[in-house]
């Protein structure tokens, strides 16, 4: 028996910074959104729900997901996007599950940055959430992703309000660069390691 926690924040919050602390400490992470891009080109049943979705078009000849054709429609039709999410969330759900049950720690994390919005949190058993001033999340990514700002904007507006996300945390870290990032971590770990199974 473990507890399951997730951790999210918004784009540039600093949430796979954070992981790599925990991970530091030896707890497991299932990262959600790149094991979400793995299973789109790896689980059958997926494959076969966004093609029908997409056409056959979704994939390229070499297998690999055609990530063109895939955004420029489904973020133009909110409806196809809701209904491309309604695969790929319970698949990642489902296998995250499977994941998690494989774990020998006293407890796991599971980094993603829909957590609220995939329904995912009813699953997990406490909530962390990366916060970081809206114009420190802007300049992190533009710098990492080497985008424009309005790039970034628009992947905010797609998200659940940062205060919302704040409202239902169980844990927050601030990852505003004045706190200590692996202070923070270490005291989460020290409280979590206590909580009843
Ligand atoms: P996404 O939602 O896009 O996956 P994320 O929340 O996982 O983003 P990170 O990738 O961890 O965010 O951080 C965004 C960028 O900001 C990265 O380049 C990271 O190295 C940098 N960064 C994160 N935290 C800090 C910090 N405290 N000081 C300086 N740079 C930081």
């Amino acid at each position: 028996m473990s507890l399951h926690l997730g951790i999210t924040g918004g784009i540039g919050s600093g949430k796979t910074t954070v992981c790599h602390i925990f991970s530091a400490l030896g707890i497991p992470i299932y990262y959600a959104d790149e094991r979400a891009r793995w299973l789109m080109i790896q689980d059958p049943d997926l494959i076969a729900g966004i093609k029908a979705l997409f056409g056959a078009e979704a994939y390229l000849e070499d297998g690999s997901l055609n990530r063109q054709l895939i955004s420029t429609l489904a973020f133009g039709q909110p409806d196809l996007l809701a209904q491309l999410n309604a695969l790929v969330h319970p698949a990642v759900g489902k296998d995250g599950l499977k994941w998690q049950a494989e774990q020998n720690s006293p407890y796991t994390l599971k980094e993603a940055a829909l957590l609220y919005e995939s329904g995912s949190y009813k699953t997990l058993d406490k909530i962390i959430v990366v916060t970081a001033p809206l114009e420190v999340r802007i300049a992190r990514v533009m710098a990492r992703d080497q985008v424009e700002r309005e790039a970034v904007e628009k992947r905010i507006a797609q998200q659940m309000p940062e205060e919302e996300k704040i409202k239902r945390a169980d844990f927050l870290i601030h990852n505003d660069g004045e706190h200590s990032l692996i202070q923070q971590v270490y005291e989460i770990h020290r409280q979590v390691l206590t909580l009843p199974l």
